[in-house]
């Protein structure tokens, strides 16, 4: 991967913003700005297969899922966005009759957007399409070891009749690339999705340079809640396994906190384990592998970190816990499900962005309300109930972005994806995504 410095940034930022003002893009009729990113859905589309390879060998994501998250989420969503642009409009303000208040909703200017490894397609698509659909350039850094894929769709934008200067990508190390875009001073926005601890340093970036607007979509640890009462607690077990396991762990809304009803607690925690040690983990290529690689050493030796920390604080390996498949020289971790986790436990409290499931009981729904909140984050969550007033109840009572009813994980463009506290603020997805890349001017018109 080539390291984009200072002065690469500041000349991406420069290409951006030349783009923006001579209005090769911004002042393209919507109609026009319609076709570019139908294009370039369509041009996902044909290359799904070619891309997905791309950022699996990047990441380690099993292939069988990234073909849907990745290449098709990403053409999904800029086909969404496509279609949205043209019903963006502005209003005309209820003055007093001499006056008429006219609000126009205008493009930010330059966007920067940092990004993730764990689905570098799916979630660069989140933040490119919707900024472009809007007529903004932007900046884009992808993570360290998922670099790929973006560039390649860079690539195709350009092929697609996106005009040069309008997307720019930079590839580098957080510390160095993506310190300059947050620090840079002529950059109006910045989309993130990763960790906390980066979401605070862009914050202090903006708060440093030039206060540019910081929308922060950041980790989990989300409960998901089985009550006795859940109507087929085998495929409920199913779903809890896929709910954590599936790209070893590491997607933010993973219902990593599982809080179950104590009369079921063992009976459940078994099926869980049966499902959890049936799932095939190997090469992320072979379309047989359920569950692929975790992303690097690093991340797979803090994994092993937070299993001997829970250990230690008390809580029970039922099934996993250990690297597998070392011989291939691959950073496979087996499925992971830990019994026994108090509410203290870092486990609980800490987001692993592994395979690996806390398991706490409860005695009442008050108690699992209480222990589903007792984070700092809220992005997601799951109830498994056949009691619909209580699934309601759960609804209103849990502190997330999205809580799943007798199901965990399901999601679309058409519904906002983000958390609450320090899961982040600002929102992916849906049309009210479309505010983060708009500003609000006002024309005051004496008649
Ligand atoms: P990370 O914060 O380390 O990295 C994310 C991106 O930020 C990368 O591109 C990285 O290079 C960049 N970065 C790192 N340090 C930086 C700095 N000082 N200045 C500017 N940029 C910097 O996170 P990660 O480990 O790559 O991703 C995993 C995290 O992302 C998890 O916490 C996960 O929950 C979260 N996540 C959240 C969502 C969501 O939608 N809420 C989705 C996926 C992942």
């Amino acid at each position: 991967m080539a390291t984009a410095t200072a002065a690469d940034v500041d000349r991406a930022v420069a290409a951006a913003r030349r783009a923006f003002e001579d209005g090769r893009w911004s002042r393209l009729a919507p109609a026009a700005r319609k076709k570019v990113l139908h294009r370039i859905a369509d041009r996902i589309e044909a290359e799904a297969l070619a891309l997905t390879v791309l950022g699996v060998r990047d990441n380690g994501t099993e292939i069988s899922m990234a073909l849907k998250a990745e290449a098709g989420s990403a053409a999904g969503t800029f086909r969404y966005y496509a279609e949205a642009l043209d019903k963006v409009a502005g209003e005309v303000a209820p003055t007093a009759p001499d006056v008429l208040g006219l609000v126009h909703r205008t493009a930010v200017g330059v966007v920067g957007a940092i990004v993730p490894w764990n689905f570098p397609l799916m979630i660069g698509a989140w933040k490119l399409a919707p900024a472009l659909a809007m007529g903004n350039s932007v900046v884009l850094k992808p993570a360290e070891t998922a670099s790929l894929s973006l560039l390649r769709l860079a690539e195709i934008c350009s092929e697609c009749g996106l005009p040069d200067g309008v997307l720019n990508v930079v590839t580098g190390p957080g510390a160095e690339t993506g310190a300059a875009l947050a620090d840079h001073m002529d950059v109006d926005v910045m989309v993130f999705t990763g960790s906390g601890a980066t979401g605070r340093r862009l914050l202090e970036a903006s708060a440093r340079s030039n206060l540019k607007r910081c929308y922060l979509e950041l980790g989990g640890k989300s409960p998901n809640i089985v009550f006795a009462d859940a109507r087929d607690l085998d495929h409920a077990a199913k779903v809890t396994a896929m709910g954590i396991f599936r790209n070893s762990g590491q997607v933010c809304v993973a219902g990593s906190r599982l809080l179950v009803e104590a009369s079921i607690h063992d009976a459940f925690v078994a099926r869980v384990v049966a499902h959890a040690e049936a799932l095939v983990v190997g090469d992320p290529l072979a379309l047989s592998s359920q569950i692929g690689a975790v992303n690097s050493e690093a991340q797979l030796a803090r994994n092993l970190a937070h299993v001997a920390q829970a250990r230690a604080e008390g809580g029970e390996v039922q099934c996993g816990g250990l690297r597998i498949l070392a011989e291939t020289g691959g950073t496979y971790m087996a499925p992971t499900v830990i019994t026994g986790v108090t509410a203290q436990a870092s486990l609980f409290q800490r987001e692993v962005f592994g395979p690996v499931l806390s398991v706490t009981p409860f005695d009442s729904e008050a108690e699992a309300l209480q222990l589903a909140n007792a984070t700092d984050f809220g992005l997601a969550a799951g109830v498994w109930t056949q009691d619909l007033s209580r699934a309601h109840r759960c609804v209103a009572g849990i502190r997330a972005g999205v809580v799943h009813v007798n199901t965990y994980g399901g999601a679309d463009n058409t519904v906002p994806l983000g958390g609450v506290g320090q899961s982040g603020n600002g929102h992916d997805k849906s049309l009210h995504a479309l505010e983060k890349y708009i500003d609000q001017k006002v024309a005051w018109i004496q008649l």
